[in-house]
C-alpha cells in the first residue's frame, strides 16, 4: 500500500459507499483493490457492494421519491446543490488527487475533470430554479369546444446512473446532477476501476450537504452485476449510462421489460475530415494532440483522420511530428501531457487493435508500441497509421488509446462518406480555411456533433450525444435537464 507521499502525490478515497443516507461497507466487508496505472502499485481499496446493496439503494431512492418533498420543492434543491457545489469547491484539490490516483491522467490537464464539473453543478442549480414546470400554452380547439392546456413538468422518478472510468468525476456529476435538480432520486454505481470518484461525491454528499437520505445514493462495487441489477430493476424509472455501446445494448434490453426511459451516451469512432484547403499547420498538432491528451481514452476523439490524397505525405509528416514530440510519461510531472492507459486490459486492447491494423495492411508511422522509456505504468506510444483501409477493424472499432489512423480520399464527397462508414455516430471535425464548405461538410456528417477549425462542440451550454449506435438522448444544454423530465399535458377550462 502506499500511503499518501505529499502534497500532490497519491491520495486514497473513501472505501464506503452511501445508501441511505449512511456511510457503509457492505455487510461481509469485502474489498477490491484500486490500482494506480502509473506506478502499477495497489493504492487502497473500495467496499465490494452486492446486489443485495444494490436493492437498499433502489429501495432507499423509491421511498424518498414517493414519501418527501424532494421532487416538489424546488427551492430545497437548490440550497442543496449550491451547497454541493461549494463543498466539492473546498474538496478540490482531495478530488483532484484521486482522480490522477485512479485515471493516471495527467495532472495538467485536470482542469476540465474538476473545475468544469463543479461549475457545471452551480449551472443546474441555477438552470432548475429558474425553469418554467408549469407552462401554459395558452387555447385550443378540440371536437368538444376550446380547452386551455397547461404542461406541467413531472419529474421522471428513480434515475440509476451507471458511469465508465474515463471522465469519472466529470460524468459522475453531469449524469447526476441535472437529475437531482429536475427533482429524481439517484441511484449511482460507478465504474470498477475508479470507485473512489464516486463514494467521495458520496461522502461529501452525505457529510457535507442537506441532501435527505435516499435521495442520493452511490453503490460501488467490482461485479458487473450489480449495475446489471440496477438497470433492470422495476422500481427504476430511468437509466442514464456512459460506457461502451455493447453494454448500453445490455441496459437497453434490462430494461424491456418495464419500458424504462433510457439515456445512453455509448461509443464514438468520430471522422476528421482535413479538406483539401485547410491550414494543415494548424488543424494537425491539434489532432494529434487531442488524440494524446487523455491517452485517447475519450468516446468523441476523432481518431480517423482522413486527408486528401494531394496533401497525403505533408498531412502524414506535420501528425508524425507532432506525435513524437508529445510529452507522455508520470502523470503527477505537470509537465506532461500523456500518461498511460487505466489497466494493463486497455493498454493490451489497444496494442491488439493496433497489430489488428497492421495486419490488415497499415503502416505504423510512428509509435506503435509500449516506450521503452517508461517500462512501469501502462503506457502506449503516441501511434500514428497511415494507409488504413476503411474497412478495417482498426477505422471501424473504438480503440481507446493514443491512435489516429490515417486514411487519404479524393474529393469532399468521398470523404462524407468514409466519415459515415460506421456504426457509431458521435462527433466530428472538419478543417478548412473555407467555414461556409467546413459547414456544409459538417451538415452532412451523420453525428450529434461536429467541431470546425478545433472549435468545440461541446460544453454546458449546448446540447451533446450521439446518432445512430452513439447513443440515444442529450446530455447538456436546454435538451440535457428536459431528459430528467417527464411532460404532462392537462387540459382544463378556457
Ligand atoms: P468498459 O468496457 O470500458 O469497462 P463498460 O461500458 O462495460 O465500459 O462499463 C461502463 C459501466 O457499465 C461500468 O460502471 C460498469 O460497471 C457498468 N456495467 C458493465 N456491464 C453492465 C451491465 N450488463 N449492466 C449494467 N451496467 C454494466
Amino acid at each position: 500500500m502506499t500511503d499518501v507521499q505529499s502534497d500532490t502525490g497519491v491520495l486514497a478515497g473513501e472505501e464506503r459507499m452511501l445508501i441511505d443516507g449512511e456511510l457503509q461497507h457492505t455487510a461481509t466487508d469485502a474489498k477490491f483493490d484500486v490500482v494506480h496505472p502509473a506506478s502499477e502499485e495497489v493504492v487502497g481499496q473500495a467496499t465490494d457492494g452486492t446486489t443485495a446493496d444494490m436493492d437498499r439503494a433502489v429501495a432507499a431512492a423509491r421511498r424518498a421519491f414517493d414519501t418527501t418533498e424532494w421532487s416538489r420543492d424546488v427551492a430545497f434543491r437548490y440550497h442543496c446543490l449550491t451547497q454541493l457545489q461549494e463543498a466539492l469547491t473546498r474538496n478540490k484539490e482531495r478530488l483532484r488527487r484521486i482522480l490522477v490516483t485512479e485515471v493516471g491522467c495527467p495532472i495538467s490537464v485536470t482542469g476540465s475533470q474538476i473545475e468544469d464539473p463543479i461549475a457545471e453543478v452551480g449551472h443546474w442549480a441555477n438552470h432548475g430554479k429558474d425553469f418554467a414546470y408549469l407552462v401554459d400554452t395558452g387555447v385550443h380547439p378540440t371536437q368538444l369546444g376550446p380547452a386551455r392546456r397547461k404542461i406541467h413538468y413531472d419529474a421522471v422518478g428513480v434515475v440509476g446512473a451507471i458511469t465508465p472510468w474515463n471522465v469519472p468525476l466529470y460524468l459522475n456529476i453531469a449524469e447526476t446532477v441535472p437529475a437531482l435538480m429536475a427533482g429524481n432520486t439517484v441511484v449511482l454505481k460507478p465504474a470498477q476501476l475508479t470507485p473512489w470518484s464516486g463514494s467521495e461525491l458520496g461522502r461529501i454528499v452525505a457529510e457535507e450537504t442537506d441532501i435527505p437520505a435516499g435521495v442520493f445514493n452511490v453503490v460501488v462495487s467490482n461485479a458487473n452485476e450489480v449495475g446489471a441489477a440496477l438497470a433492470a430493476d422495476p422500481r427504476v424509472d430511468m437509466i442514464t449510462f456512459t460506457g461502451s455501446t455493447a453494454t448500453g445494448r445490455a441496459i437497453l434490453a434490462a430494461g424491456a421489460a418495464t419500458v424504462k426511459k433510457t439515456l445512453l451516451e455509448l461509443g464514438g469512432k468520430s471522422a476528421h475530415i482535413v479538406l483539401d484547403d485547410a491550414d494543415l499547420g494548424a488543424a494537425l498538432p491539434m489532432a494529434a494532440m487531442m488524440a494524446c491528451v487523455m491517452s485517447g481514452q475519450s468516446c468523441i476523439l476523432p481518431s480517423r483522420i482522413l486527408l486528401p490524397r494531394s496533401r497525403y505525405d505533408e498531412g502524414l509528416e506535420i501528425l508524425k511530428a507532432s506525435m513524437e514530440a508529445f510529452p507522455v510519461g508520470d502523470p503527477w510531472d505537470p509537465g506532461k501531457m500523456q500518461g498511460p492507459q487505466i489497466s494493463e486490459t486497455q493498454r493490451q486492447k489497444v496494442l491488439g487493435l493496433i497489430a489488428s491494423g497492421v495486419a490488415a495492411g497499415a503502416t505504423v508511422v510512428t509509435g506503435g508500441g509500449v516506450p521503452e522509456q517508461l517500462p512501469t505504468g501502462y503506457y502506449v506510444a503516441p501511434t500514428l497509421l497511415s494507409d488504413v483501409d476503411p474497412d478495417a477493424r482498426i477505422a471501424q472499432e473504438e480503440i481507446f488509446g493514443p491512435v489516429l489512423t490515417v486514411t487519404g480520399y479524393d474529393g469532399d464527397d468521398e470523404a462524407i462518406a468514409i466519415a459515415n462508414n460506421s456504426i457509431y455516430g458521435l462527433s466530428g471535425e472538419v478543417s478548412s480555411v473555407d467555414v461556409d464548405r467546413a459547414l456544409g461538410v459538417a451538415q452532412r456528417m451523420r453525428t450529434g456533433n461536429v467541431t470546425i477549425n478545433g472549435k468545440s462542440h461541446f460544453g454546458i451550454t449546448s446540447p451533446f450525444g450521439g446518432t445512430k449506435q452513439s447513443g440515444l438522448g442529450r446530455r447538456n444544454g436546454a435538451e440535457g435537464f428536459l431528459e430528467y423530465l417527464e411532460s404532462k399535458t392537462i387540459g382544463l377550462p378556457e
